[in-house]
């Protein structure tokens, strides 16, 4: 389908790299489509809010550490939009008190929809000019933090709406006269919106898309299948990602109030995401004004569908946290209720380390959250870092889940009605939607390496096909002479990092002494991990992108070396002994993980002690959360 996308005007350097190492014009055309899309985003950025500005990027290649981009101020919460937060909360606090919140099929009520629309939750993102009170990013993802605690489908929806679905992109790629008619009503919930990219064809490769619009008079006409797409039903508005002249375009598509022979939904039993609809979509000749085409500027459609999905991204990660407080606020009660052998399950010092381990996650992830949405409010792009919540989060919510909430609850966690039985899918799928984490890991160590790649290992490249030269590893003196010219500046970095460029990073002194420490770990290792990935990128030159196990493997040890850096810095800005232990906590399973080594009877005493003063109602993250009743209770 490679054949189907715009011909480039110039070859990308992951193109370049593919073509080189010998690849097919048909896989280097379809990866250089992407990276393509990928440089046309970066462009909407300047420089130094670009990926090659941002905090990670530069912690890992810039000589002098860039510890400021670390260090998260505290949000500021405009009243207008608390005061919307507060009463969609209430909103929906008493839904689901009164037991109302769902409908005769399970999924959210409209009239919930409804009320929520009343009180401005679908125009929180939603500029004031068009009706919605412009919260920004940092105050509205951590409020869905705190309406996941009371239903994680409900904040769902607020990012599906806000940032993937048609919010976004209008916001973003939208002309005056675009806002003007699609925004106000977005705002209100007049139309609810969904973002419609994944066809049967195309998932993980967004180059295989098929759908086609097609220019007769005022209309585009539509012919083809979406699958997957959450909440897109009759009478909702999708961002609909499909090809036009070939090329990927982004549609903003009124979507019938009633389905008709251009536009039918297609029902499938999905486990996940099952209070809210989840729909195939099929368009036959389906048409949409032209009017309603976005505008990429030098981009394409792919450049409007990358723009969203960082903010669906941290969202995702702020639902994780929500959605882990609940657990844990569900998990105490049970392990007091429960008695084994005389005492207490609460007591033992398994399910102890369980709850310091669970309260280790909520902490990072909220740390994350506020850091990646401070960045995008502050106008980065935010690529890896986003990456980096969005895996992190719902590889959090997965352990959580299963090693943490279902063990500890025994076989009462398989019961109808328990949170964990009734839930399994709802967290294990944030594994893959938004991007599966493998491949997503994979796209954070392309983005940290473009830059390095682009500016020595491209030239040289270049200079040795010039030179005919055939076999990279095949390097004789003649070779070196002949690719001179562009083997001297990788040489004089490459010179300049043995003789120690790398800085020792200033850690602010807030804060307890162990999270300085590791906050001055993580940033050495993130300074050290330069060499890593060039060492990398020397091993397998032109073939690094067929490494794919090792590109991930490196991919997690410095995505884990940022959230310890992260979680040690916000966490020692607060004035909370259980949340420092709680990093303390999470900074050493990480570290371990790094260098391999076992846990200290100390690390036991740690985690164990906070497991001990969160069962005694410690721990301010997870008071105030309505408690299930505990099923199957016995004399
Ligand atoms: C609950 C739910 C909600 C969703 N909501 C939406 C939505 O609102 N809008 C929307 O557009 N989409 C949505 N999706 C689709 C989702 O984004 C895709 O499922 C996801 O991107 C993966 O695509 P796929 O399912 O086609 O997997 P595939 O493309 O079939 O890939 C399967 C797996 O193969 C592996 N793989 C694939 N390619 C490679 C490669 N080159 N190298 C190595 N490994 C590879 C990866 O592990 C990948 O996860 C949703 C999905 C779910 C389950």
């Amino acid at each position: 389908m490679a054949s189907q996308l715009q011909e480039p005007e110039q070859a990308t350097f992951v193109e370049t790299a593919l073509k080189l190492s010998g690849k097919s014009d048909d896989e280097a055309k379809r990866t250089g489509a992407l990276d393509r899309a990928d440089e046309q985003v970066e462009a909407m950025f300047a420089k130094k809010y670009q990926t090659a500005g941002s905090p990670v990027h530069r912690a890992v290649w810039d000589d002098k550490f860039p510890i400021e981009l670390f260090v998260v101020p505290e949000p500021t919460v405009p009243p207008e939009c608390q005061k919307v937060m507060d009463a969609s909360l209430e909103v929906v606090l008493r839904h689901v008190r009164e037991k109302t919140l769902l409908n005769e099929q399970r999924k959210i009520a409209d009239s919930v929809l409804r009320e929520l629309g009343d009180v401005g939750y679908w125009g929180l993102l939603v500029d004031r000019e068009f009706g919605g009170s412009a919260a920004p990013f940092m105050a509205f993802a951590r409020f869905l933090r705190q309406m996941a605690t009371v239903d994680p489908t409900v904040a769902g929806l607020a990012s599906v709406h806000g940032c993937i679905g048609a919010v976004d992109p209008v916001r973003a790629f939208g002309s005056p006269s675009q806002k003007e008619n699609h925004l106000p009503k977005l705002a209100s919930g007049q139309r609810l919106s969904a973002f419609a990219l994944t066809e049967p064809c195309a998932g993980s490769d967004l180059t295989a898309l098929k759908t086609e619009a097609k220019l007769e008079g005022d209309h585009y006409v539509v012919n083809g299948e979406k699958l997957f797409i959450t909440n897109a039903i009759a009478g909702r508005t999708i961002g609909l990602v499909c090809l036009i002249d070939k090329k990927p375009a982004v549609l903003i598509a009124d979507l019938p109030d009633q389905e008709n022979d251009e536009f039918q939904t297609k029902r499938y039993g999905l486990y996940a995401l099952k209070h809210s609809y989840n729909n195939g979509l099929v368009f036959k000749n389906f048409k949409v004004p032209k009017d309603n085409l976005l505008d990429a500027g030098r981009g394409d459609g792919l450049t409007i569908a990358y723009h969203g999905l960082n903010r669906g991204r941290v969202a995702l990660c702020a639902n994780a946290a929500g959605t882990m407080r609940a657990m844990l606020a569900n998990m105490l009660p049970w392990a007091r209720f429960r008695k084994t052998y005389a005492a207490a399950i609460e007591t033992r010092e398994l399910v102890r380390r369980r709850c310091g381990r669970m309260a280790a996650m909520i902490v990072a992830c909220d740390a994350l959250v506020d850091w990646c949405s401070w960045q995008l409010d502050a106008g980065f792009r935010g690529e890896m870092e986003c990456i980096i919540a969005k895996i992190f989060g719902s590889e959090c919510q997965k352990e959580a889940a299963i090693e943490l909430f279902m063990k500890t609850h025994g076989g009462r966690a398989f019961l109808h009605g328990h949170l964990f039985g009734d839930n399994v899918h709802e967290f294990l799928a944030p594994c893959i939607y938004e991007g599966e984490g493998e491949m997503l890991g994979m796209a954070f160590l392309k983005s940290l390496i473009k830059e390095h790649g682009t500016k020595y290992y491209e030239p040289i490249g270049k200079a040795m096909a010039a030179a005919g030269i055939k076999n990279p590893n095949a390097v004789t003196p003649g070779t070196l002479w002949a690719i001179r010219g562009a083997l001297w500046p990788y040489a004089s970095w490459r010179l300049k990092q043995l003789l120690g460029a790398a800085s020792k990073p200033v850690i602010p002194s807030d804060g307890p002494n162990k999270l300085r420490e590791h906050a001055e770990w993580a940033a050495g290792q993130l300074q050290k991990s330069r060499m890593a990935v060039d060492g990398l990128m020397q091993k397998f030159k032109l073939g690094l992108a067929d490494r794919q196990c090792s590109m991930a493997e490196l991919s997690a040890r410095i995505q884990d070396q940022v959230v310890i850096l992260v979680t040690a810095l916000w966490a020692a800005r607060r004035n909370d002994e259980l949340i420092h232990a709680a990093a303390d906590v999470l900074c050493q399973d990480l570290r371990r993980k790094l260098t391999g080594a076992r846990p200290s009877s100390s690390y036991f005493k740690t985690v164990t002690k906070l497991g001990e003063a969160i069962a005694a109602g410690g721990f301010s993250a997870i008071a105030g959360i309505d408690e299930n009743e505990i099923l199957m209770p016995y004399g």
